[in-house]
């Protein structure tokens, strides 16, 4: 769509990305900033080249014509969105188009969308403003209205895998766990791969996951043993949900290749032979509404009680 924008000379004044965290919104608006720029050939196809030195430039950041502006601690302060304006009052030093990346854009002090909606109502010559924001919710309309909004919905998983292994050089199974946990979201991947590393995936089937007798005694030593801190409890209760997952397609498909843990295939034959299928779908359905109790602020420990005594049924 942005490629089309620029061969039809179609390109708005402000654009909106709105799409999930590490989805590739700042990677995208660079590129496209690269495009609207590059004095390569490849510029009537709408795409750069990557070697022009304006291209070179914007890939090192130094680019005079091409602002990113990025949260200080928090959020984007208004002294930086002033910055921001007052270079918008010149023409662009030497690019064809001045571009000005804000990322974090629903997260901005309390008043500088009244600064800013000020450029994006009279927007300079040349220049293109592009937003990024995980969520529209926290922005307000009268932005919203004023820029065209492009959404990056989450990648397919295969697609996420891919880019992994022939990326990043992951192997093939790290690759897919990653990618079944990133939400389809590459950057996401990359973000939680040392924290994955560090989850005892295989304890976790013995000894929770995949367990049919769960003592009191156990269920307390287990709730406190989780991480305290929400984030990683969450991907761990992510993975515990990949196994269960797994457990379930071992149980009726009785092969592996689809695995998420494929490693794990000799661990799970056996214990899937001991479950019945509607007791694993049960336990998949109670992890899953616990996990939403918790990212819902939900008191942790009293969630992880309850559902493992729910477990602990059948
Ligand atoms: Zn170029």
């Amino acid at each position: 769509m942005l490629q089309r924008a620029i061969r039809n000379e179609k390109v708005v004044n402000s654009y909106l990305f709105l799409g999930n965290e590490g989805i590739g919104k700042k990677s995208v608006a660079l590129q496209f900033a690269k495009a609207l720029n590059c004095l390569g050939g490849e510029a009537e196809k709408g795409d750069a080249c990557d070697h022009c030195p304006s291209c070179k430039k914007i890939d090192h950041a130094l680019h005079p014509d091409v602002l990113l502006i990025e949260p200080e601690g928090q959020n984007i302060k208004v002294d930086q969105v002033r910055q921001m304006q007052r270079e918008l009052a010149y023409k662009p030093y030497e690019g064809k188009r001045r571009v000005c990346i804000l990322t974090a854009a629903d997260r901005m002090a309390p008043h500088i969308p009244n600064t800013l909606l000020k450029t994006l109502e009279e927007p300079p010559l040349h220049t293109v403003i592009i937003l990024l924001a995980n969520n529209s919710r926290f922005i307000l309309p009268t932005i919203l209205s004023r820029c065209q909004p492009v959404r990056f919905n989450p990648l397919p998983i295969p697609l996420v895998s891919k880019w992994l292994m022939e990326g990043k050089g992951f192997n093939e199974a790290e690759a897919h766990l990653l990618a079944s946990l990133s939400e389809g979201s590459p950057g996401k991947a990359l973000e939680i791969q040392e924290e994955i590393r560090q989850i005892p995936r295989e304890e976790l089937l013995k000894d929770w996951v995949g367990l049919k007798s769960l003592s009191f005694e156990r269920i307390g030593s287990w709730v406190g043993s989780l991480p305290s801190q929400r984030e990683n409890l969450l991907l761990m209760l992510e993975v515990a949900k990949t196994l269960l997952r797994d457990l379930v397609m071992v149980k009726t498909l009785k092969k592996g290749p689809e695995l998420i843990h494929s490693d794990l295939l000799q661990v799970m034959e056996p214990m899937a032979t001991n479950w019945s299928l509607s007791s694993l779908l049960k336990r998949m359905e109670i992890l899953h509404q616990t996990t939403l109790a918790i990212k819902a602020n939900a008191n942790t420990s009293l969630a992880l009680e309850a559902m493992m005594l729910s477990w602990a049924e059948g």
